[in-house]
């Protein structure tokens, strides 16, 4: 469904991408983990193109997206749900309107029915009962999981999560990680930074290892976590298992 061939990306004279060859399958569920400045989230944003890429391919649905317009680009990333560490709610819109505002505005859904699909939506992500509130009054954790419902309103084939926890207190990790585990038994194709070992380890089809700018280790969780054959890999995990 999402494909990167030779994927390279330079800011100034720094490589940070350095010609990664990926594939994501559809329904696959991908754990990328790696070190600081290692390139993820450079990566990430590559793949729908809020990075132009410096050289290489990006595939999304059979088509190479890398040369679209932002017109046709706008399209793409409709299909492709992103979900940053700060959670980036709109401050002025109440949590349904956030959820509904897209649908309405950029699918030219009715209200009335936009309304009811961000109800379902906040049902799912276990926060129907904040429609009406501000997103300030939500903690984070909650806010997390509004911008999960608003990334699916727009019913994305593939949903991008760069460390959607890591900005959260740790007793709020647990449930966004939960509607981010359910959102993958439904069957979402999805790619997701993060450093919540164990996460990976439950919901990970394939953990990929990235370290300067590279792919470097791929692999089911019990293969990477348990038995990773890269001697940087091993250090990684030793530091942080
Ligand atoms: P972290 O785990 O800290 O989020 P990361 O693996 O996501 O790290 P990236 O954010 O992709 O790493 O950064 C990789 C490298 O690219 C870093 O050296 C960073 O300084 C550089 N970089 C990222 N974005 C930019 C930018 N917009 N302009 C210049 N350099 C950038
Ligand atoms: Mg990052």
């Amino acid at each position: 469904i999402l494909e990167t061939k030779q994927l390279t990306k330079k800011f100034d004279d720094n490589l940070v991408l350095k010609g990664i060859d990926s594939k994501i399958e559809q329904g696959q569920v991908i754990v990328v983990i790696g070190p600081s400045g290692s390139g993820k989230s450079t990566y990430l944003r590559c793949l729908n193109l809020l990075e132009q890429p410096t050289s290489g391919e990006v595939v999304f649905e059979d088509q190479s997206i890398n040369q679209l317009t932002e017109a046709q680009l706008d399209g793409i990333r409709e299909k492709m749900g992103m979900v940053f560490q700060s959670f980036n709610l709109f401050a002025n819109y109440s949590v349904l309107d956030n959820i509904n505002l897209a649908p309405i505005n950029v699918q030219g859904m009715t209200k009335a029915d936009a309304t009811k699909q961000s109800q379902d939506l906040l049902q799912q992500v276990g926060v129907a009962d904040k429609a009406d509130a501000q997103p300030a009054s939500l903690s984070g954790g909650q806010q997390q999981r509004v911008a999960i419902a608003r990334a699916l309103a727009m019913h994305p084939d593939v949903m991008l999560f760069d460390e959607p926890t890591s900005a959260l207190d740790p007793e709020m990790v647990g449930e966004v990680l939960n509607v981010i585990k359910d959102l993958a038994q439904t069957g979402m194709t999805m790619i997701i930074v993060t450093h919540e070992m164990g996460f990976a380890k439950n919901v990970a089809d394939e953990v990929w290892f990235m370290d300067d700018g590279q792919i470097i280790e791929k692999g089911t969780p019990t293969e990477v976590f348990d038995h990773p054959q890269k001697a940087r890999t091993q250090d990684f995990l030793s530091k942080v298992l």
